[in-house]
């Protein structure tokens, strides 16, 4: 097993407020690692760390064997970290086309193979984005994450707002990309939808790590004890 992605001990702050105590975690080549947590927990911050849109206050973010821990934001998008970020940005105005030519990078992932993915963009690659359902809003965040050709594939709140349907069509994609061995570091609120597709989680609570194993190791005590409301 070839740890791709890894945290040790990380830290960080919103200015004086400290949001991330100490955040161990490693994604391995292949792998799809949940990341999970209650709300405000420190999910959103440690993907901005590792994405390097937040500064390290301690500890260690490495990449595919280098330490990125004070490394620019566009230098680790450049070394193969693609991130779908929460609230699946896309460029509104620019259309469906556009806005995914604008990622594009050379590499296995070409448009051909995206819109084999997604054929629902190829209908509507003419289409301003902001004229997009939410689901097919979320598959173009997707798509233009693929294009970028990462190594590790970051996906935060992929599925927030969804319909069932539409979700359902999100885990699919979700669970195809894993069988291409693209590695996926995955934070969502379906611990059933994750327990069909990660192969390990981590747990965040108040800015730390307190549980890190195997999914299917993953019992109702630490469900309750740390995701129970
Ligand atoms: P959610 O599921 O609600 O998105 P989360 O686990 O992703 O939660 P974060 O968004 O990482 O949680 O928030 C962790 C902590 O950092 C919270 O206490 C939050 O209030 C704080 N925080 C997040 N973003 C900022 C910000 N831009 N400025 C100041 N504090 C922030």
């Amino acid at each position: 097993m070839t740890v791709l992605l890894e945290l040790d001990g990380v830290r960080a702050a919103y200015g004086p407020v400290q949001a991330l105590f100490s955040i161990d975690l490693a994604l391995a080549e292949g792998e799809v690692l949940a990341l999970l947590g209650r709300n405000g927990m420190g999910k959103t911050t440690t993907v901005r760390t590792i994405m390097r849109m937040l500064p390290l206050a301690g500890g260690r973010v490495s990449f595919a064997g280098q330490d990125i821990s004070r490394l620019p934001s566009h230098r680790a998008a450049q070394l193969g970290l693609g991130l779908v970020p929460e609230g699946r940005r896309c460029f509104a105005p620019l259309t469906v086309s556009e806005n995914l030519s604008v990622a594009a990078r050379p590499g296995e992932w070409t448009l051909p193979r995206v819109l084999e993915l997604f054929p629902r963009l190829g209908e509507r690659m003419g289409q301003p984005a902001r004229t997009l359902s939410g689901g097919e809003q979320q598959m173009l965040a997707i798509a233009r994450a693929l294009l970028t050709n990462p190594r590790a594939l970051i996906l935060d709140e992929a599925t927030e707002g969804l319909a069932p349907v539409v979700r359902a069509e999100i885990w699919a994609a979700i669970r195809a990309l894993k069988g291409k061995g693209i590695s996926i570091l995955v934070i969502d609120k379906s611990l059933k939808d994750l327990r069909t597709v990660a192969d390990r989680a981590a747990i965040v609570e108040r800015g730390r790590t307190v549980w890190h194993g195997a999914m299917a190791d993953m019992g109702e005590d630490a469900v309750a004890r740390h995701l129970g409301v």
